[in-house]
């Protein structure tokens, strides 16, 4: 689960993890007021105004300006809230913006890269640090890897002073910013473990002209399967951000992920839908999306898949891979004749069933006089699709 910014930066305060102080608002005023307050407690009259998405990149789309006045506070607040922002993380169409994060501005000396994710190698988590903060990290590992230190962590055993120091000196740090540097990592380590992220993203991590290091961008991913012992956490959850066929996915219990192609898919699996996706590519098309219907392939599960697939105006055709083991392919072939007479479905429709029952599943679909191809075969459905798509 994502989350945004300003919730990232209040969790790490919490853990000590030492934050660029900011308050979230969501009209201008709301804005002013924030800066207000942020003024009345350091002294300092310079603010930054940050469009609160969750996605990365938003500086350079736009959302993120500084204001050294209360009026421009006002200003940019108000261009920023209601923007589709669109950074190289957002769709084609952008993100529209909600609320502002409006913060203390901090002056930069210099700008690092701190993040912590899990090793699914290793089974470890990995703390990564790099001198080059506050550009994609993506770019760095790929053109110059070398300039990024990382440090493997025992969760048994869990962080150690040493390697912490090891992180701290790697960034180049010295005397009293090193030190605030250690404290960093080790706070960010705990709140990384004890929150239980998949991923915690310091990125600037920053050095003041004063010698201080502190966060000005926090980018926390919790990881879905731990929530259930989280329930602040869970509440942190905003729909608005996600992909609305997602969230109505979610809702009935369907593992739908969105993707950019031209066929839909329904499949009872995750290991078979990965198959389908890549039988997709081989007759030429592209998977629409990924669809998971597990081991509840009835007819108000198979419905609600095809109704999630059929909102995508990106979809020319659908298949669907059912392999018959604890269901019976007769069951599933007439959940799927009674979804699609509800449901309506226009384009080609290709049902592969395979397992228990497959052959009278096929003949119950062939005699429906639904208009749907059948296979029994993997490549036959992959034919079929083909020819759908030609
Ligand atoms: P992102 O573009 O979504 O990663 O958003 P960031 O929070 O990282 O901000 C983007 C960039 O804006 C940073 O890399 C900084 O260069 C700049 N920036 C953000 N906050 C401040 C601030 O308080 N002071 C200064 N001088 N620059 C800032
Ligand atoms: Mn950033």
């Amino acid at each position: 689960m994502k989350i945004h910014e300003y919730q990232a930066k209040d969790i790490l305060a919490r853990f000590g993890v030492a934050v660029q102080p900011g308050i979230v608002a969501r009209t201008a005023d709301e804005a002013v007021a924030a800066a207000r307050t942020l003024s009345a407690d350091t002294g300092r009259e310079l603010w930054v105004v940050k469009a609160q998405i969750h996605a990365g990149g938003r500086g350079k789309g736009g959302g993120v300006k500084l204001a050294r006045t209360l009026d421009e506070v006002r200003d940019k607040a108000a261009a920023i809230l209601g923007m589709m922002l669109k950074t190289h993380q957002t769709g084609p169409e952008g993100q529209l913006v909600r609320s502002v994060l409006v913060a203390d501005a901090v002056d930069i000396e210099r700008e690092c890269y701190l993040g912590i994710t899990l090793d699914r190698n290793r089974n470890m988590p990995v703390i990564m640090a790099s001198t080059e903060g506050g550009v994609e990290i993506e770019k760095v590992a790929e053109e110059t890897p070398e300039k990024i230190l990382k440090v493997w962590v025992d969760p048994l055993i869990g962080l150690q002073p040493s390697q912490a120091r090891q992180l701290a000196f790697g960034l180049g740090y010295e005397g009293q910013a090193f030190k605030q540097a250690v404290r960093f990592i080790t706070a960010l380590y705990r709140a990384y473990d004890e929150t239980d992220c998949s991923l915690a993203e310091i990125n600037p991590l920053v050095l003041t002209p004063t010698g201080d290091v502190l966060a000005i961008d926090a980018k926390i991913n919790i990881d879905d399967n731990a929530l259930y012992r989280h329930a602040d956490l869970a509440e942190l959850r905003d729909v608005h951000e996600e992909d609305p066929l997602e969230v109505e996915a979610g809702e009935h219990n369907l593992n739908y992920v969105k993707l950019d192609g031209n066929v839909g898919c329904m499949v009872n699996g995750a290991g078979l839908a990965m198959a389908t996706m890549d039988i997709i590519k081989l007759a030429g098309g592209e998977p629409a999306n990924f669809l998971d219907v597990g081991g509840g392939a009835n007819p108000t599960t198979v419905e609600a898949g095809f109704r999630i697939i059929l909102k995508d105006p990106h979809v020319r055709a659908i298949l669907v891979n059912i392999f018959g083991g604890i269901v019976r392919c007769d069951r599933v072939a007439a959940g799927i004749v009674e979804a699609a007479r509800k449901v309506d479905i226009t384009m080609p429709l290709i049902v592969r069933l395979q397992g228990t029952n497959a052959e009278e599943g096929k003949r119950i679909l062939d005699e429906s006089g639904l208009k749907v191809e059948t296979a029994i075969l993997f490549q036959e459905a992959a034919d079929k699709v083909n020819a759908a798509l030609a």
